[in-house]
């Protein structure tokens, strides 16, 4: 093999090199396959080398795949807007179009903020997150971020500090109901609210079922209600962040959608394009929006690729795809088979303590002691181990190590394509069970 000059995730490691993908199924130069069982980063839902994507692809390639937004808008950006607000719940009807996760989040954060100035209330600045949280990777997302791992080197860096944290049922305190612990963990944002006061209080930032932090960890019915109450109580913008969550992934359109909570802001990313081209999105409120045509006039963020009409064709064909093929809604039936067969997995293996998700976005999470809920100290690693055990038998997963030492263990995401059949689903669980078997 010639050298490579790649910067890759684990320096001096070599990679696979990929050939081509269909539907669930990679395949790399030397004849191997995968089932693509996390969508690569939770992303290519619609599954790969789909013709009807290549072809819109194409198609706006040979019109024009670039233009600058400050100068032009396009087709393909205004069909995709429309239906974004079509697909969004309440009065989010307006999108600023980025590249990334990260951008996205950042976006939002921004926005937030600009809103209130333009109010006329300057210091409502600060944004509230949770501890065991992930919105992206650049210096504002990551400061929102409760992802210590992820944190540590740049602590200097970063403007804000999670400062509660979001339920986790698996490990809630046993006497208390379900009922009152979702209370309790909204009731940490009055708290928070109350202890910097409202009048710096500019947003609070939460995934709908927590991801790369902590493994689809799926708050209980009644928290999110209970948080959107508070963020209107004391003036506080709520930002829903979808990257992970969004389009279909969870089994309705967006996550907030399980419990009929409106968002003032809503990120998407990763299926918003199903990895087919670099794609995001901040989605916004029509107040937002009214009250900063009416004051600067302009919001204070942007990107070279915003809202290029490449990526918006593209976007544009995924969505289309969805909802032809009715996605969203085998997303939540094919979703509840594999958490099916996923608790099957966990009453039968002892290092599986929990196996949850929602929709086709779920987790198993590992641990030293099944009765007592005892966490893998993280330095050992185990979701690391099972993943790198599943990926020698042809199966990829995704990594969901929560970064907090004694809270939250190894866990490992399982969120196949929304395409993935029945058939299919029991081949991934076969390969996984071997995977696990492997490591305890
Ligand atoms: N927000 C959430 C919920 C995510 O899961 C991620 C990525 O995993 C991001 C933001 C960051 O997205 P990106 O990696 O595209 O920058």
């Amino acid at each position: 093999m010639t050298k490579s000059y790649v910067i890759k995730p684990e320096l001096g490691k070599e990679y696979p090199v990929i050939s081509h993908g269909k539907g669930i199924y990679l395949y790399d130069k030397e004849g191997n396959r995968y089932i693509d069982g996390s969508s690569g980063a939770v992303t290519a839902s619609i599954g790969h080398g789909v013709e009807e994507v290549a072809e819109a692809m194409y198609a706006q390639a040979k019109e024009v795949s670039f233009v600058y937004r400050s100068h032009f808008s396009s087709d393909a950006v205004e069909k995709l807007a429309t239906k974004l607000a079509e697909w969004a719940p309440g009065s989010l009807n307006w999108t600023f179009f980025v590249s990334s996760g990260s951008e996205a989040t950042e976006t939002a954060q921004k926005i937030a903020i600009q809103y209130w100035q333009e109010k006329g209330r300057p210091t409502k600045n600060r944004i509230i997150s949770r501890w065991m949280s992930y919105h992206g990777i650049t210096m504002g997302a990551l400061s929102m971020s409760g992802h210590v791992l992820r944190r540590k080197r740049f602590t200097p860096l970063l403007a804000d500090y999670p400062a509660i944290t979001g339920p986790y049922p698996y490990r809630k305190p046993e006497d208390m109901s379900l009922e009152s612990y979702a209370l309790a963990c909204a009731n940490e944002l009055e708290t928070a609210i109350l202890r910097v006061g409202p009048e710096q209080v500019a947003a609070f930032i939460a995934e709908p079922v927590i991801g790369a932090s902590g493994g689809a960890v799926v708050p209980p019915d009644g928290y999110f209600q209970r948080i959107r109450e508070i963020c209107d109580k004391y003036e506080v913008l709520f930002i829903a962040d979808e990257v992970m969550t969004g389009v279909g992934r969870t089994g309705k359109a967006f996550g907030v959608n399980h419990w009929g909570v409106v968002p003032d802001l809503m990120t998407l990313g990763k299926g918003m394009s199903a990895g087919y081209t670099p794609m995001a999105a901040t989605i916004v409120s029509d107040e937002i929006i009214e009250t900063i045509t009416k004051g600067s006039g302009s919001i204070m963020a942007g990107h070279t690729y915003s809202a290029n009409p490449q990526s918006a064709a593209v976007s544009l064909a995924v969505l289309d795809y969805v909802e032809k093929h009715q996605l969203v809604e085998k997303a939540a039936e094919q979703g509840a088979y594999l958490l099916a067969r996923l608790k099957e997995l966990a009453d039968e293996l002892p290092l599986i303590g929990d196996a949850r998700g929602l929709g086709m976005l779920c987790a198993l999470e590992f641990v030293k002691n099944k009765q007592t809920k005892e966490p893998f100290a993280l330095s050992q690693g185990v979701g690391g181990k099972v993943i790198q055990k599943a990926f020698e038998k042809g199966l990829l997963i995704y990594p969901a190590m929560g970064g907090i030492e004694g809270v939250a263990g190894d866990a490992v995401i399982i969120s196949p394509p929304l395409t993935i059949t029945t058939e299919q689903i029991d081949e991934l669980i076969a390969l996984l069970k071997e995977a696990v078997i492997a490591v305890q």
